[in-house]
């Protein structure tokens, strides 16, 4: 098992399958020119299979496929069947505009459950975000998966004074579908415009839906890093990942492989482990997964609290969002 400093046992890992993406989201890609890993840098096909089966004999069984935009690598079709014979759980984040092209592979695949990105129903504010005129693909997408019996979770980043004002609208969503709205907040990555006015808080999310609804909370699976909730004789439920307000470090049981086969050790971690070049050297590469491990700080990777306000972008040392895999 992995276990790091703080006991906190290590069984889910989130691979990264590319740093690419086939749309532009403000909030994870810098504007300023950024140039994708060639494929060659990527770790391909058969060193993602092993280094997951590294993973998985150290106690892994959840695996989430991430990116940048996962399904626009060629060979994930590839990938996700190799991963699929793994014993572990397997998942994707996509944001949704190739979904109507995998949905039998998904389904052959054994993955029941999808996170899909979607911050507005607004045609025109999707563009605005996204600056890629994809809305009516994706949002046809999210209801090819639910009606092919996905379970689907929509990831909104909540946004204040660009999409908040919509957070009612995601809410009424749940009445007559089965999906689940899952409220992020917005957290800060290098080149992404944060500022702490711009955060619109798990208790203000709360509030404003209290305005309209009785709401219940769920029980909190273990590991959950959303707050999960339900509206009485609504179909769908809504959480909230509270990422910035209250933060769910202390349970935390996630490790990050980028594409280019870096181990982060916090979405937030200021340092980074290579993998795959000792992996190519055929060096073990195990000691090195729990030294990433024992090396995790208690929180947010050590580098800003909940105090939004004194939280100094310009300091944070890390990757942008899409060369992690959120
Ligand atoms: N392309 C896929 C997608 O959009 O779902 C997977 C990768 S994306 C980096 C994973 C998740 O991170 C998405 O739900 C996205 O909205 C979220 N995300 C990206 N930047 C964020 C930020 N600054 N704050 C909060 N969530 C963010
Ligand atoms: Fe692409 Fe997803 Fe990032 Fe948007 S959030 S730019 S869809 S990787």
């Amino acid at each position: 098992m992995i276990i790091d400093g703080f006991n906190r046992v290590h069984n889910y890992l989130r691979i990264s399958l590319t740093d690419n993406c086939n749309l532009r989201c403000f909030y994870c890609m810098p504007e300023e020119d950024y140039e994708f890993t060639p494929p060659t840098g990527l770790m391909q096909p058969d060193e993602i299979e092993s280094i997951a089966k590294i993973f998985i004999a150290q106690g892994v069984n959840k695996i989430r496929l991430t990116g940048g935009e996962p399904l626009v690598r060629k060979d994930v079709a590839n990938i996700i069947m190799r991963l699929s014979k793994l014993p572990v759980q397997l998942t994707i984040t996509t944001n949704g505009t190739r979904l109507h092209e995998f949905a039998d592979l998904l389904e052959n695949a054994g993955i029941h459950s999808l996170n899909i990105s979607l911050d507005t129903l607004n045609k025109e504010k999707f563009s605005l975000m996204t600056k890629r005129d994809q809305f009516e693909r994706v949002y046809g997408n999210i209801q090819l998966m639910i009606l092919r019996g996905f379970h689907v979770k929509i990831n909104m980043v909540v946004i204040k004074n660009l999409n908040h004002d919509e957070i009612i609208d995601f809410v009424r969503w749940t009445r007559n579908e089965p999906v689940h709205v899952r409220f992020i907040e917005f957290m800060p990555f290098t080149g992404n415009r944060w500022e702490s006015h711009k955060v619109f808080t798990w208790q203000q999310i709360l509030e404003m839906i209290s305005s309209e609804f009785d709401i219940l909370p769920l029980e909190k699976e273990k590991h959950e890093t959303a707050k999960k909730y339900i509206i009485p004789g609504h179909r769908g439920t809504f959480s909230v990942i509270s990422t910035m307000s209250a933060p769910f470090c202390s349970d935390c049981n996630r490790m990050r492989l980028t594409a280019n086969g870096k181990m982060k050790n916090c979405l937030f971690s200021q340092s980074e482990t290579d993998l795959l070049t000792p992996f190519r050297n055929k060096e073990d590469i195990i000691p090195l997964i729990y030294q990433s491990i024992l090396d995790k700080k208690k929180a947010l990777g050590g580098q800003f609290t909940t105090d939004l306000e004194n939280i100094h972008t310009e300091n944070i040392i890390n990757r942008s969002m899409i060369t992690i895999g959120g």
